[in-house]
Protein backbone atom coordinates (compact mmCIF):
# COMPACT_ATOMS: atom_id res chain seq x y z
CA UNK A 1 0.00 0.00 0.00
CA UNK A 2 1.60 3.05 -0.86
CA UNK A 3 1.14 5.87 2.15
CA UNK A 4 1.66 8.65 0.49
CA UNK A 5 -1.61 8.90 -0.47
CA UNK A 6 -2.37 9.32 3.02
CA UNK A 7 -3.31 12.03 5.21
CA UNK A 8 -3.50 12.08 9.20
CA UNK A 9 -4.55 15.30 11.02
CA UNK A 10 -2.36 16.84 12.98
CA UNK A 11 -4.30 17.48 15.70
CA UNK A 12 -6.79 14.34 15.79
CA UNK A 13 -5.07 11.58 14.29
CA UNK A 14 -7.61 11.03 11.15
CA UNK A 15 -6.75 9.10 8.31
CA UNK A 16 -7.55 10.44 4.99
CA UNK A 17 -7.13 9.42 1.81
CA UNK A 18 -5.45 12.72 0.05
CA UNK A 19 -7.32 14.21 -3.24
CA UNK A 20 -5.61 14.05 -6.47
CA UNK A 21 -6.20 17.71 -7.24
CA UNK A 22 -7.52 20.30 -4.46
CA UNK A 23 -7.01 23.25 -6.64
CA UNK A 24 -6.92 26.44 -4.34
CA UNK A 25 -9.46 24.94 -1.88
CA UNK A 26 -8.48 24.28 1.60
CA UNK A 27 -9.09 21.16 2.87
CA UNK A 28 -10.15 20.94 6.59
CA UNK A 29 -10.52 17.76 8.69
CA UNK A 30 -14.02 16.09 9.49
CA UNK A 31 -14.17 15.52 13.20
CA UNK A 32 -12.10 18.42 14.47
CA UNK A 33 -12.26 21.07 11.34
CA UNK A 34 -8.38 21.65 11.53
CA UNK A 35 -6.77 22.88 8.00
CA UNK A 36 -5.18 19.89 6.73
CA UNK A 37 -1.55 20.32 5.39
CA UNK A 38 0.95 18.79 3.14
CA UNK A 39 -1.70 19.05 0.32
CA UNK A 40 -0.47 19.82 -2.90
CA UNK A 41 -2.83 22.46 -4.62
CA UNK A 42 -3.17 24.52 -0.96
CA UNK A 43 -1.74 27.83 -1.42
CA UNK A 44 -0.53 30.40 -3.80
CA UNK A 45 2.26 28.81 -6.89
CA UNK A 46 5.61 28.66 -6.21
CA UNK A 47 6.35 31.67 -8.68
CA UNK A 48 4.01 33.68 -6.63
CA UNK A 49 5.24 33.43 -3.38
CA UNK A 50 8.98 33.38 -4.44
CA UNK A 51 8.12 36.77 -5.64
CA UNK A 52 6.65 37.85 -2.26
CA UNK A 53 9.34 36.29 -0.38
CA UNK A 54 12.11 38.05 -2.18
CA UNK A 55 10.08 41.59 -1.89
CA UNK A 56 9.72 40.78 1.78
CA UNK A 57 13.61 40.57 2.09
CA UNK A 58 14.02 44.07 -0.02
CA UNK A 59 11.44 45.53 2.30
CA UNK A 60 13.15 43.82 5.80
CA UNK A 61 16.82 45.43 4.94
CA UNK A 62 14.48 49.26 3.82
CA UNK A 63 12.69 49.05 7.30
CA UNK A 64 15.87 48.09 9.11
CA UNK A 65 17.92 50.90 7.39
CA UNK A 66 15.69 54.14 8.51
CA UNK A 67 13.82 55.43 11.56
CA UNK A 68 10.19 53.74 12.59
CA UNK A 69 9.28 56.79 14.75
CA UNK A 70 10.73 59.96 15.22
CA UNK A 71 9.87 62.26 18.36
CA UNK A 72 10.01 65.94 18.75
CA UNK A 73 9.87 67.69 21.72
CA UNK A 74 10.62 70.92 23.07
CA UNK A 75 13.52 71.43 20.37
CA UNK A 76 14.99 67.33 21.20
CA UNK A 77 14.99 65.05 18.73
CA UNK A 78 14.91 61.10 18.74
CA UNK A 79 14.31 58.37 16.87
CA UNK A 80 13.37 54.72 16.78
CA UNK A 81 15.16 52.19 14.09
CA UNK A 82 14.62 48.47 15.22
CA UNK A 83 18.16 48.02 15.97
CA UNK A 84 18.01 50.83 17.42
CA UNK A 85 15.61 49.87 20.18
CA UNK A 86 17.26 46.72 20.92
CA UNK A 87 20.47 48.67 21.78
CA UNK A 88 18.75 50.90 24.17
CA UNK A 89 17.21 47.64 25.67
CA UNK A 90 20.90 46.00 26.06
CA UNK A 91 22.46 49.03 27.15
CA UNK A 92 19.20 49.61 29.91
CA UNK A 93 20.59 45.88 31.69
CA UNK A 94 17.60 44.41 30.00
CA UNK A 95 19.42 42.02 27.92
CA UNK A 96 16.96 38.38 28.11
CA UNK A 97 14.44 41.16 26.59
CA UNK A 98 16.68 42.87 24.20
CA UNK A 99 17.85 39.60 23.01
CA UNK A 100 13.95 38.04 22.76
CA UNK A 101 12.93 41.18 20.79
CA UNK A 102 16.01 40.95 18.15
CA UNK A 103 15.61 37.27 17.77
CA UNK A 104 11.42 37.91 17.45
CA UNK A 105 11.71 41.13 14.98
CA UNK A 106 14.67 40.78 13.21
CA UNK A 107 16.67 37.55 13.61
CA UNK A 108 13.68 35.21 13.04
CA UNK A 109 12.01 36.86 10.37
CA UNK A 110 15.15 37.38 8.19
CA UNK A 111 15.85 33.62 9.34
CA UNK A 112 12.82 32.73 7.42
CA UNK A 113 12.61 34.66 4.45
CA UNK A 114 16.53 33.82 3.48
CA UNK A 115 16.36 29.87 4.20
CA UNK A 116 12.42 30.23 2.39
CA UNK A 117 14.26 31.88 -0.21
CA UNK A 118 17.16 29.35 -0.58
CA UNK A 119 14.76 26.83 -1.34
CA UNK A 120 12.48 28.67 -3.46
CA UNK A 121 14.58 29.87 -6.36
CA UNK A 122 16.37 26.46 -7.20
CA UNK A 123 13.43 24.27 -6.87
CA UNK A 124 11.33 26.83 -9.43
CA UNK A 125 14.03 26.09 -11.71
CA UNK A 126 14.04 22.36 -11.08
CA UNK A 127 16.82 21.99 -9.11
CA UNK A 128 17.43 21.02 -5.67
CA UNK A 129 18.91 22.82 -3.25
CA UNK A 130 21.73 21.35 -1.06
CA UNK A 131 20.47 20.31 2.40
CA UNK A 132 17.25 20.58 1.42
CA UNK A 133 15.85 19.13 4.63
CA UNK A 134 17.63 21.78 7.15
CA UNK A 135 16.45 24.59 5.29
CA UNK A 136 13.13 23.49 5.19
CA UNK A 137 13.62 22.34 8.96
CA UNK A 138 14.61 25.82 9.94
CA UNK A 139 11.47 27.72 8.41
CA UNK A 140 9.04 25.52 10.55
CA UNK A 141 10.86 25.99 13.39
CA UNK A 142 11.50 29.98 13.31
CA UNK A 143 7.78 30.63 11.87
CA UNK A 144 6.25 30.76 14.91
CA UNK A 145 8.87 32.60 16.75
CA UNK A 146 8.50 35.66 14.03
CA UNK A 147 6.15 38.70 15.49
CA UNK A 148 6.99 41.39 12.58
CA UNK A 149 2.86 41.71 12.51
CA UNK A 150 2.55 42.27 16.89
CA UNK A 151 5.65 44.53 16.24
CA UNK A 152 4.11 46.73 13.41
CA UNK A 153 0.88 46.89 16.09
CA UNK A 154 3.57 47.54 19.00
CA UNK A 155 5.04 50.90 16.52
CA UNK A 156 0.91 52.03 16.26
CA UNK A 157 0.10 51.86 19.76
CA UNK A 158 3.36 53.87 20.50
CA UNK A 159 2.82 56.32 18.10
CA UNK A 160 -0.78 56.91 19.34
CA UNK A 161 0.49 56.80 22.98
CA UNK A 162 3.57 59.31 22.32
CA UNK A 163 1.11 61.96 20.40
CA UNK A 164 -0.11 63.52 23.80
CA UNK A 165 3.56 64.23 24.84
CA UNK A 166 5.36 65.30 21.62
CA UNK A 167 5.59 65.67 17.90
CA UNK A 168 5.47 62.31 16.35
CA UNK A 169 6.60 61.66 13.21
CA UNK A 170 6.49 58.51 11.15
CA UNK A 171 9.48 57.73 9.79
CA UNK A 172 10.26 55.72 6.34
CA UNK A 173 11.18 52.83 8.10
CA UNK A 174 7.15 52.49 9.06
CA UNK A 175 6.09 52.16 5.81
CA UNK A 176 8.64 49.55 4.91
CA UNK A 177 7.40 47.52 8.19
CA UNK A 178 3.68 48.01 7.33
CA UNK A 179 4.71 46.25 3.84
CA UNK A 180 6.44 43.92 5.49
CA UNK A 181 3.75 43.05 7.58
CA UNK A 182 1.61 42.31 4.78
CA UNK A 183 4.31 39.75 2.76
CA UNK A 184 4.97 38.31 5.99
CA UNK A 185 1.47 37.22 6.09
CA UNK A 186 1.17 35.89 2.89
CA UNK A 187 4.76 33.88 2.76
CA UNK A 188 3.23 32.59 6.08
CA UNK A 189 0.07 31.68 4.68
CA UNK A 190 2.34 29.18 2.32
CA UNK A 191 2.44 25.64 3.90
CA UNK A 192 6.01 24.37 3.73
CA UNK A 193 5.13 21.17 3.69
CA UNK A 194 4.28 21.16 0.35
CA UNK A 195 7.51 21.48 -0.97
CA UNK A 196 7.87 17.82 -0.23
CA UNK A 197 5.55 17.17 -3.31
CA UNK A 198 8.25 19.65 -5.65
CA UNK A 199 11.36 17.47 -3.71
CA UNK A 200 9.86 14.19 -4.69
CA UNK A 201 8.59 15.41 -7.72
CA UNK A 202 12.44 16.06 -9.10
CA UNK A 203 13.76 12.85 -7.44
CA UNK A 204 11.32 10.65 -8.31
CA UNK A 205 13.75 9.41 -10.99
CA UNK A 206 16.10 8.67 -8.72
CA UNK A 207 14.45 6.86 -6.37
CA UNK A 208 15.55 3.60 -5.43
CA UNK A 209 14.39 2.78 -2.70
CA UNK A 210 16.70 3.73 -0.25
CA UNK A 211 18.05 7.05 0.16
CA UNK A 212 20.76 8.73 2.32
CA UNK A 213 20.30 11.46 4.27
CA UNK A 214 22.29 13.38 6.74
CA UNK A 215 20.82 13.72 10.53
CA UNK A 216 22.47 15.15 13.48
CA UNK A 217 26.57 14.54 12.49
CA UNK A 218 26.34 11.58 11.30
CA UNK A 219 24.96 9.97 8.14
CA UNK A 220 21.94 7.56 8.53
CA UNK A 221 20.56 4.96 6.56
CA UNK A 222 17.48 5.66 6.02
CA UNK A 223 14.87 3.24 4.77
CA UNK A 224 11.58 3.03 3.32
CA UNK A 225 8.87 2.21 5.46
CA UNK A 226 7.73 -1.79 4.68
CA UNK A 227 3.65 -1.78 5.09
CA UNK A 228 2.75 -3.06 8.43
CA UNK A 229 -0.56 -4.53 7.63
CA UNK A 230 -3.20 -3.76 5.84
CA UNK A 231 -6.05 -1.63 7.38
CA UNK A 232 -9.90 -0.51 6.21
CA UNK A 233 -11.42 2.75 7.00
CA UNK A 234 -13.93 -0.03 9.43
CA UNK A 235 -10.94 -1.00 10.91
CA UNK A 236 -8.64 1.59 11.97
CA UNK A 237 -9.76 5.77 11.05
CA UNK A 238 -6.41 7.11 12.76
CA UNK A 239 -3.37 6.26 12.39
CA UNK A 240 -2.18 5.20 15.57
CA UNK A 241 -4.56 2.61 15.32
CA UNK A 242 -3.73 1.54 11.80
CA UNK A 243 0.03 1.23 12.94
CA UNK A 244 1.20 4.11 11.44
CA UNK A 245 2.69 7.39 12.29
CA UNK A 246 2.23 11.23 10.66
CA UNK A 247 5.59 13.03 10.75
CA UNK A 248 5.42 16.26 12.34
CA UNK A 249 8.52 17.91 9.75
CA UNK A 250 6.90 17.12 6.69
CA UNK A 251 3.29 15.27 7.20
CA UNK A 252 4.09 11.53 5.17
CA UNK A 253 2.30 9.15 6.95
CA UNK A 254 4.39 5.68 7.35
CA UNK A 255 4.41 2.41 9.10
CA UNK A 256 5.34 2.67 13.09
CA UNK A 257 7.64 -0.05 14.73
CA UNK A 258 5.60 -0.55 18.00
CA UNK A 259 8.50 -1.07 20.74
CA UNK A 260 11.71 0.78 18.60
CA UNK A 261 12.54 4.29 20.26
CA UNK A 262 14.59 6.56 18.08
CA UNK A 263 12.65 6.17 15.24
CA UNK A 264 13.01 8.56 12.51
CA UNK A 265 11.07 10.14 9.33
CA UNK A 266 12.10 8.10 6.28
CA UNK A 267 11.87 11.04 4.27
CA UNK A 268 13.16 14.12 5.92
CA UNK A 269 14.89 12.43 9.21
CA UNK A 270 13.18 14.29 11.90
CA UNK A 271 12.40 12.08 14.74
CA UNK A 272 8.79 10.69 14.67
CA UNK A 273 6.41 9.86 17.80
CA UNK A 274 2.78 8.53 17.47
CA UNK A 275 2.52 11.03 20.42
CA UNK A 276 4.76 14.30 21.44
CA UNK A 277 6.87 12.62 24.31
CA UNK A 278 6.36 13.26 27.69
CA UNK A 279 3.86 16.12 26.38
CA UNK A 280 1.62 16.58 29.50
CA UNK A 281 4.18 16.49 31.77
CA UNK A 282 6.44 19.00 29.59
CA UNK A 283 3.38 21.23 29.30
CA UNK A 284 2.31 20.95 32.99
CA UNK A 285 5.82 22.22 33.90
CA UNK A 286 5.70 25.26 31.90
CA UNK A 287 2.42 26.02 32.31
CA UNK A 288 3.40 26.22 35.99
CA UNK A 289 6.51 28.14 35.56
CA UNK A 290 4.53 30.65 33.33
CA UNK A 291 2.00 31.22 36.35
CA UNK A 292 4.84 31.96 38.38
CA UNK A 293 5.93 34.08 36.09
CA UNK A 294 2.55 35.96 35.29
CA UNK A 295 2.23 37.38 38.97
CA UNK A 296 5.55 39.48 39.45
CA UNK A 297 4.51 40.35 35.51
CA UNK A 298 1.70 42.41 37.07
CA UNK A 299 2.60 43.37 40.26
CA UNK A 300 6.19 44.85 39.45
CA UNK A 301 6.60 47.69 37.43
CA UNK A 302 7.04 47.68 33.69
CA UNK A 303 8.08 50.83 33.01
CA UNK A 304 10.46 53.56 35.07
CA UNK A 305 9.59 57.37 33.91
CA UNK A 306 11.73 60.28 35.49
CA UNK A 307 10.92 63.83 34.07
CA UNK A 308 12.15 66.77 36.35
CA UNK A 309 13.24 65.26 39.08
CA UNK A 310 10.04 63.67 39.32
CA UNK A 311 10.03 60.04 39.08
CA UNK A 312 6.88 57.15 38.69
CA UNK A 313 6.99 54.01 38.07
CA UNK A 314 4.19 52.04 36.06
CA UNK A 315 2.52 49.22 35.97
CA UNK A 316 0.91 47.13 32.89
CA UNK A 317 -3.01 47.50 34.56
CA UNK A 318 -1.73 50.81 35.69
CA UNK A 319 -0.75 51.53 32.29
CA UNK A 320 -4.56 50.57 30.96
CA UNK A 321 -6.07 52.71 33.78
CA UNK A 322 -4.36 55.40 32.72
CA UNK A 323 -5.65 55.15 28.77
CA UNK A 324 -8.93 54.84 30.18
CA UNK A 325 -9.39 57.21 32.20
CA UNK A 326 -7.32 59.96 30.05
CA UNK A 327 -10.18 58.85 27.23
CA UNK A 328 -7.83 56.63 25.36
CA UNK A 329 -9.93 53.92 25.74
CA UNK A 330 -9.32 51.91 22.23
CA UNK A 331 -5.72 52.20 23.41
CA UNK A 332 -6.97 50.95 27.04
CA UNK A 333 -8.58 47.95 24.95
CA UNK A 334 -5.97 46.86 22.59
CA UNK A 335 -3.17 47.42 25.44
CA UNK A 336 -5.84 45.01 27.94
CA UNK A 337 -6.81 42.35 25.62
CA UNK A 338 -3.29 42.13 24.69
CA UNK A 339 -1.28 42.06 27.86
CA UNK A 340 -3.86 41.09 30.45
CA UNK A 341 -6.83 39.37 28.50
CA UNK A 342 -4.71 37.20 26.69
CA UNK A 343 -1.83 35.66 28.90
CA UNK A 344 -5.20 35.15 31.09
CA UNK A 345 -7.00 33.13 28.51
CA UNK A 346 -3.86 30.78 27.11
CA UNK A 347 -2.86 30.04 30.94
CA UNK A 348 -7.17 28.99 31.58
CA UNK A 349 -7.28 26.64 28.18
CA UNK A 350 -3.91 24.95 28.44
CA UNK A 351 -4.33 24.08 32.40
CA UNK A 352 -8.02 22.94 31.31
CA UNK A 353 -6.51 21.00 28.39
CA UNK A 354 -4.34 19.30 30.47
CA UNK A 355 -6.44 18.59 33.23
CA UNK A 356 -8.99 17.07 30.72
CA UNK A 357 -6.14 14.91 28.95
CA UNK A 358 -4.65 14.11 32.44
CA UNK A 359 -8.11 12.91 33.25
CA UNK A 360 -8.71 11.11 30.09
CA UNK A 361 -11.78 13.14 29.74
CA UNK A 362 -13.69 12.89 26.22
CA UNK A 363 -15.82 16.22 26.63
CA UNK A 364 -16.53 18.34 24.31
CA UNK A 365 -13.23 17.38 22.10
CA UNK A 366 -14.03 19.95 18.63
CA UNK A 367 -14.35 22.69 21.05
CA UNK A 368 -11.02 21.69 23.12
CA UNK A 369 -9.40 20.87 19.57
CA UNK A 370 -10.70 24.63 18.45
CA UNK A 371 -9.65 26.22 21.95
CA UNK A 372 -6.32 24.93 21.27
CA UNK A 373 -6.03 26.11 17.85
CA UNK A 374 -7.12 29.74 19.09
CA UNK A 375 -4.03 29.66 21.63
CA UNK A 376 -1.86 28.54 19.54
CA UNK A 377 -3.06 31.74 17.25
CA UNK A 378 -3.39 34.77 19.61
CA UNK A 379 0.23 32.64 21.69
CA UNK A 380 2.47 35.72 20.07
CA UNK A 381 0.27 39.32 20.47
CA UNK A 382 0.98 39.09 23.94
CA UNK A 383 4.43 40.33 22.93
CA UNK A 384 2.61 43.57 22.56
CA UNK A 385 3.74 45.69 25.03
CA UNK A 386 7.34 44.17 25.29
CA UNK A 387 7.79 45.76 22.02
CA UNK A 388 5.88 49.16 23.03
CA UNK A 389 8.11 49.36 26.37
CA UNK A 390 11.09 49.00 23.84
CA UNK A 391 10.21 51.44 21.53
CA UNK A 392 9.33 54.13 24.59
CA UNK A 393 12.47 53.44 26.55
CA UNK A 394 14.41 54.20 22.97
CA UNK A 395 12.60 57.05 21.87
CA UNK A 396 12.23 59.11 25.40
CA UNK A 397 15.81 59.90 26.37
CA UNK A 398 15.73 63.53 26.82
CA UNK A 399 18.43 64.09 29.43
CA UNK A 400 16.94 65.80 32.43
CA UNK A 401 13.60 66.56 30.86
CA UNK A 402 12.30 63.32 30.40
CA UNK A 403 14.02 59.58 30.84
CA UNK A 404 11.95 56.18 30.42
CA UNK A 405 13.58 52.60 31.50
CA UNK A 406 11.96 49.29 31.35
CA UNK A 407 11.33 47.39 34.67
CA UNK A 408 11.88 44.49 36.24
CA UNK A 409 8.19 43.45 34.85
CA UNK A 410 9.08 43.64 31.27
CA UNK A 411 11.54 40.11 31.40
CA UNK A 412 8.92 38.54 33.69
CA UNK A 413 6.04 39.64 30.84
CA UNK A 414 7.98 38.29 28.22
CA UNK A 415 9.07 35.31 29.86
CA UNK A 416 5.33 34.66 30.40
CA UNK A 417 4.65 34.79 26.57
CA UNK A 418 7.79 32.49 25.66
CA UNK A 419 6.92 30.14 28.53
CA UNK A 420 3.21 30.01 27.41
CA UNK A 421 3.86 29.32 23.59
CA UNK A 422 6.52 26.52 24.51
CA UNK A 423 3.78 25.17 26.58
CA UNK A 424 0.76 24.85 23.66
CA UNK A 425 3.87 23.48 21.82
CA UNK A 426 4.09 20.73 23.69
CA UNK A 427 0.82 20.14 23.84
CA UNK A 428 -0.61 17.12 21.75
CA UNK A 429 -3.82 17.74 20.76
CA UNK A 430 -4.08 14.20 19.57
CA UNK A 431 -4.11 13.51 23.01
CA UNK A 432 -8.09 15.18 23.63
CA UNK A 433 -9.33 12.31 20.35
CA UNK A 434 -7.23 9.37 22.21
CA UNK A 435 -9.74 9.84 24.95
CA UNK A 436 -12.68 9.69 22.11
CA UNK A 437 -11.54 6.55 20.64
CA UNK A 438 -10.60 5.05 23.97
CA UNK A 439 -14.72 5.46 25.07
CA UNK A 440 -15.38 4.50 21.88
CA UNK A 441 -13.50 0.99 21.88
CA UNK A 442 -14.90 0.41 25.38
CA UNK A 443 -18.03 0.83 24.53
CA UNK A 444 -19.17 -2.04 22.30
CA UNK A 445 -17.30 -4.07 25.06
CA UNK A 446 -19.19 -2.25 28.13
CA UNK A 447 -22.46 -3.43 25.78
CA UNK A 448 -21.61 -7.34 24.98
CA UNK A 449 -20.87 -7.39 28.83
CA UNK A 450 -24.24 -6.15 29.97
CA UNK A 451 -26.02 -9.04 27.73
ZN1 LIG B 1 -8.76 16.36 12.72
ZN1 LIG C 1 9.20 13.72 7.80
Amino acid sequence: MDYRRLIACHECDLLFRKPADVGARVASCTRCAAKLTALAGAGGSLDHICAVTLAALITFCIAQAFPVIELHANGMNSEATLIGAVRSLWSGNMRAVAAMVFCASILFPLIELSAFLYLLVPLRIGRLPPRFNRALRVVQLVRPWCMVEVFMLGVLVTIVKMVSIADVIAGPGLFAMAGLTGMMAVVASFDPGRLWAVHERLTSDRTTGIRWSRVGDRRERLMRPQPAREWTSSSASTARHAGLVCCHACGLVQAHAEGRTRQRCWRCGHPRHQRRPDSLTRTTSLLLAAVFTYIPANLLPIMHASSLGRSEDDTILGGVAYFWTSGDWPLAVVVFVASVLVPMLKLAVLTLLTLSARRESAWRPRECTALYRLVERIGPWSMLDVFVVTLTVTLVHFGSFAVITAGPAALAFAAVVILTMLASHQFDPRLIWDNVDAGKRRAPTNRRNAR
